[in-house]
């Protein structure tokens, strides 16, 4: 099975866990592809127009969710990892809040729109 595509690499062991097919696993390639565009143009957010950051950021947010049930994984936002990505996002990125209710920075210009 071909678990790669460019800087991509999807987990063989999860792959294995949750019983993808090939179709499965390109679905979940195809979609970060996506996100992987939909960050590169997050990145000249700064110079974006409020609004507009806002529909990437709830494009983003529908990739992940979009990503988690290729997965067969639960539809769970604590889960999603798209800021971690992004300098300008001013919030706590430890791994620590993996699954919990993280905090939102109060200067964090991508999660204060
Ligand atoms: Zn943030």
């Amino acid at each position: 099975m071909n678990l790669e595509r460019g800087e991509t690499k999807l987990n063989p062991v999860l792959v294995k866990q949750q019983k993808l097919t090939q179709t499965d696993v390109d679905k979940i390639l195809d979609i970060h592809d996506e996100k992987i565009e939909l960050i590169e143009k997050l990145m000249f957010a700064p110079i974006l127009p409020n609004w507009k950051t806002k529909e990437f950021i709830v494009e983003l947010e529908g990739l992940e969710f979009m990503c988690q049930k290729a997965w067969k994984l639960p539809q769970d936002k604590k889960m999603h990892t798209w800021y971690r990505d992004l300098d300008h996002c001013t919030c706590d990125k430890s791994l620590e809040w993996f699954g919990k209710e993280r905090p939102i920075a109060d200067d964090c210009p991508l999660h204060n729109l």
